[in-house]
Order: C-alpha cells, then sequence, then structure tokens
C-alpha cells in the first residue's frame, strides 16, 4: 500500500518555507518531484527566496524531473 502524506520543507538557514510537498513513503527527504511540489514558495528557482541560500539542484529520477535536495540546506516538518 502508497502511502502518501503532505510535509512543509524550510530552509536551514533562515526558516523560510519552501515548500509544501507530497511525500511518498518513509525516510529521509532527499528529492522533490516537480509534480509533487503542493505549494512552491520559491517561484521555481531552487534558492531560498529570503537569504538565497540554493538548496536543491535539478535532476532526472527515475525519468521524472525532480529537485535533488543539497542535505543540510533544508528541514522538514509535518
Ligand atoms: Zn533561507
Amino acid at each position: 500500500m502508497r502511502k502518501a502524506h503532505t510535509i512543509k520543507v524550510y530552509c536551514a538557514n533562515c526558516r523560510q518555507l519552501l515548500y509544501k510537498y507530497h511525500k511518498e513513503g518513509p525516510g529521509h527527504l532527499v528529492k522533490c518531484y516537480k509534480d509533487r511540489i503542493v505549494e512552491d514558495h520559491t517561484h521555481g528557482e531552487l534558492r531560498c527566496p529570503h537569504c538565497k541560500e540554493e538548496f536543491a539542484r535539478e535532476a532526472m529520477i527515475h525519468g521524472k524531473p525532480a529537485n535533488k535536495i543539497i542535505q543540510g540546506k533544508v528541514f522538514v516538518r509535518r
């Protein structure tokens, strides 16, 4: 059974909300598939809109466009 839940992804540097994201399954957040980002507060950029810190890089993961999270740059809350 697939379990999905919405999480909030924040900038680790300044605590700005970056995404609301529909995450599937347990475990650490390593990537955000673009089509699962529910709310994007970064205007499609991979930088924090507040402190401009880069927090992700574009990648294709399993054939789908995704933002690969740079570890340590974000934290996650339910
Ligand atoms: Zn920030």
